[in-house]
């Protein structure tokens, strides 16, 4: 990273300071006749400011307000379903659903129209929480869902103080080993690690928990023995571990929310957080991780793929990054027909069905520049997608074969809903 000395400091303090009194003095209006002018040292800022800086008339643009529409005039496939039966292995029907049967039905119909067969909900949690999730999904579409469960790291701790968490207790592995059996019990297909392993659960110290503690040994053996596949969300994008200035890719995103940045030192970095989950699945090989968002790493294929070759038990799958893998499709279409039977597919959702057209875009078709999500600013990086138009065999890997070898529960569910359908 490069240093900036206390000079460039200054100077960029008097350059923005300088800017500042300009927008105020240039937009704030006049003083009324006979009103004293607003002394220079208290520049017009309690004053709301006259115009928007939208770029029109002359006016300044901020970057928020961008909204480039693109004049190329090149042909467009509008898809608005799967070409063959997919499975969605990465959805939240529990932290993204607020609703009961009527919404769920909703869902299912929009599951229908899009050719989505099954959807691994990731939110299962455990024991009690569990059964209730299942009830809702299974109730009236089993046949449609596999529920991940999740580990209680918090137990009956308080959030705030880590100290008091279970998963400092002495045999706590053991112990959740005990209760994904349950899970299993419970019809429960996997198991899934939130981000904030790695990046927000803290040890007693105050320090971050590490991915490759050997605490956790026992759990990822236990995962293994039991047949549970790991869907592990491990870091986030690149961009985010960057310090939030001019030159970070995802400014606008960032500073919308600047709670996704995780700069030093307070945070591992991006490369440790991979590491660490690599050395885990090391260690581990008879069983089967996922790793979440193309293993936390769109931006570097060729690293994914070197991933994928020294370890035949890690998959990834692609949710919520095609707006990575859609700005370099000649890359992304060699590594998915590279490894098309290591890929997932998986979208994040639920989503409205504009979002889910926007992946069979990408994965499907040869569309240009095309946005890959419905929102009116591009919400993960200023850029526009390109799609990589798979073969028919990459896509059937990718929809449904991979799922249905290492997700249990899906080949049955598919081979009930081929049986059943016309
Ligand atoms: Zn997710």
């Amino acid at each position: 990273m490069t240093a900036i000395s206390p000079a460039q400091v200054r100077m960029a303090a008097v350059l923005t300071g300088a800017l500042v009194g300009a927008i105020a003095v240039g937009l704030s209006r006049s003083p009324a006749i006979g009103q004293a002018p607003a002394t220079p040292t208290a520049p017009a800022l309690q004053e709301p400011l006259a115009a928007p800086l939208d770029g029109r008339e002359g006016r300044p643009l901020l970057i928020e307000n961008f909204r480039p529409e693109a004049q190329l005039k090149v042909a467009r496939t509008n898809l608005t379903r799967a070409r063959f039966p997919a499975v969605d292995v990465h959805t939240h029907f529990r932290h993204k659903f607020r609703g009961g049967a009527d919404e769920l039905a909703h869902w299912v119909r929009v599951m229908d129209e899009n050719q989505i067969a099954v959807c691994v909900s990731l939110d299962g949690q455990w024991d009690a929480l569990l059964d209730e999730h299942a009830e809702l999904l299974w109730k009236q579409h089993r046949d449609r869902f596999v529920i991940f469960a999740n580990i209680d790291w918090q137990g009956s701790g308080q959030a705030d103080d880590p100290a008091s968490w279970d998963c400092h207790r002495p045999d706590f592995a053991r112990r959740t080993a005990a209760q994904l059996a349950r899970a299993k019990e419970r019809g429960a297909a996997g198991v899934k690690i939130f981000k904030q392993f790695g990046l927000g659960y803290k040890n007693p110290d105050g320090s971050l928990v590490a991915i490759d503690d050997p605490r956790w040994d026992a759990i990822w053996q236990a995962c293994g023995e039991l047949g549970l596949p790991v869907l592990i969300h491990v870091a986030d994008p690149v961009a985010f571990f960057e310090p939030i200035d001019e030159r970070n890719e995802r400014w606008e995103e960032l500073h919308r929310h600047p709670d996704w940045s995780f700069p030093a030192p307070q945070f591992p970095r991006h490369a440790e957080l991979l590491a660490a989950f690599l050395r885990v699945v090391k260690r581990h090989p008879k069983t089967t991780f996922i790793g979440a968002h193309v293993a936390g790493n769109a931006e570097d294929l060729a690293q994914v793929g070197q991933w994928l070759d020294e370890h035949p038990n890690l998959y990834v799958e692609i949710a919520s990054r095609i707006s990575e893998l859609g700005r370099q499709p000649y890359t992304a279409r060699r590594f998915f027909v590279k490894y098309a039977d290591r890929i997932l597919f998986g979208t994040d959702g639920p989503w409205p069905v504009e979002r889910l057209h926007l992946y069979w875009q990408f994965l499907e078709t040869e569309n240009e520049y095309f946005p890959y999500s419905e929102k009116p600013f591009p919400p993960q990086g200023f850029w526009q997608i390109y799609g990589v138009h798979l073969p028919d065999e990459v896509l059937r890997k990718v929809y449904q074969e991979n799922a249905a070898r290492i997700v249990p529960g899906v080949a049955e569910r598919l081979r009930k809903i081929k049986r059943e359908s016309p």
